[in-house]
């Protein structure tokens, strides 16, 4: 297969939100997507014609949200051990979820932290042959207070230093700052907020100094006033957001603030813990409460990116961007739209190239091809064809 080809595809969701496109005819030549018309629509198609008219064609998925180097496994052993060995005990495993996210149509992530930096280390050893294939924007590791949630993912500023001073100092190589301003939900007392981490002050000038660095802001923040603390200091993204409020959904929708809602970390929850346990039942009622959240956030007109906290217990890297497709579907998303959380936006969230997660002309040929009709998505997204600036290649689990 050249880079040059024509197809016919039954339908086409671009990416944008818009309607469904039934089939069209999809023309690339070096690589680069030169015309998109309906059949019949005046273009003759040209050599042979690749036949996807019982195929679906979408944009690749962005999962917004992941920590490359846990695994979602319930086995509290292989938890405990990624958690405290050493990167060349972690590497092996970034690598798997890699490929992983791949073999699910997943070609960027952005990663929340890990609290060796291990994920970042990964990528900068990575970059010089040049043949990754899924983007990785890192936090290296996240900022929490002293003594507060947060340790697994990222240390605190060091004594006496400020968050907006420690921010300031910047890091070598990360594309993006990471910081903890709730703790976790809890899974015995359903809704308790838990106080926020820094104070707004301190916040601001952080998000500021990033700013100043180049580099966008994400804020793991929970409950009403960490989350309204996290939109005042002005960060690009909320990350969770549980218990966060409609009038907090009002003020993200007014200032653009992105919202990464990761309910599957919920559903992961509720399906590892004992169904009869305080703590699944906990659970289930905080995603139902997510989901109700969603449909506010849609209401309000939110700009939702999808993530999915791939890594918490339960929450496998790939697998679960299809969970939270379904769920961002059921919160009240339409499926184009739930599609558009998944690729444009959070392609703009992690400022990937002009174009990534849209297919249109002039963009580089990047989609994937699943079988059916869209009726079958997200289900269908299991091991995609994905076309990459013109190359077909296929990904399995194992693979890479
Ligand atoms: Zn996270």
């Amino acid at each position: 297969m050249t880079d040059s080809f024509t197809l016919v595809a039954g339908w086409i969701l671009d990416g944008t939100g818009g309607p469904i496109r039934r089939n069209v005819l999809l023309r690339v030549e070096g690589g680069v997507i030169v015309s998109l018309e309906p059949v019949g629509g005046g273009v003759p198609p040209q050599g042979d014609l690749l036949d996807l008219t019982d195929c679906t064609l979408l944009p690749p998925l962005v999962d917004s949200h992941v920590h490359l180097s846990m695994s979602g496994s319930g086995d509290p052993e292989v938890r405990r051990k990624q958690l405290c060995a050493p990167y060349g005990g972690v590497r092996h495993v970034i690598e798997k979820h890699k490929n992983q996210h791949l073999a699910h149509g997943v070609l960027a992530v952005r990663d929340g932290g890990d609290h060796g930096s291990f994920a970042l280390k990964y990528k900068r050893e990575s970059l010089p042959s040049g043949n990754v294939p899924l983007l990785l924007r890192c936090a290296g590791r996240a900022w929490h207070a002293p003594g507060r949630y947060g340790t697994l993912i990222g240390r605190p500023p060091p004594q006496g230093v400020s968050l907006s001073q420690a921010v300031a100092r910047g890091e070598e190589g990360i594309d993006h700052v990471k910081m903890v301003q709730s703790g976790l939900n809890s899974l015995k007392d359903f809704g308790k907020e838990t106080p926020p981490q820094f104070g707004l002050e301190d916040l601001r000038g952080a998000v500021e100094a990033a700013k100043r660095l180049g580099l966008r802001t994400m804020v793991h923040a929970n409950g009403r006033t960490p989350v309204r603390l996290a939109i005042e200091a002005g960060c690009d993204s909320v990350e969770h957001g549980f218990f966060m409020g409609r009038d907090n959904l009002k003020r993200m929708a007014d200032k653009g603030i992105v919202w990464v809602p990761t309910a599957v970390t919920m559903k992961g929850y509720s399906e590892m813990l004992d169904p009869r346990s305080l703590e699944a039942e906990v659970a289930r009622r905080t995603l139902e409460d997510q989901l109700e959240q969603i449909r506010m956030g849609v209401e309000e007109g939110v700009t939702i990116a999808l993530g999915t906290d791939s890594g918490s217990l339960g929450v496998h890297h790939g697998g679960a961007v299809l969970e939270e497709l379904g769920l961002l579907i059921h919160g009240g998303f339409p499926l184009e739209k739930a599609i558009q959380c998944a690729t444009t936006t959070g392609a703009q969230l992690l400022d990937l190239e002009e174009g990534f997660g849209c297919i249109q002309t002039k963009n580089p040929a990047r989609f994937l091809v699943v079988r059916g009709n869209p009726s079958l998505l997200p289900g269908s997204l299991r091991f995609p064809e994905v076309c990459f600036r013109g190359e077909w290649w296929k990904m399995g689990e194992g693979s890479g």
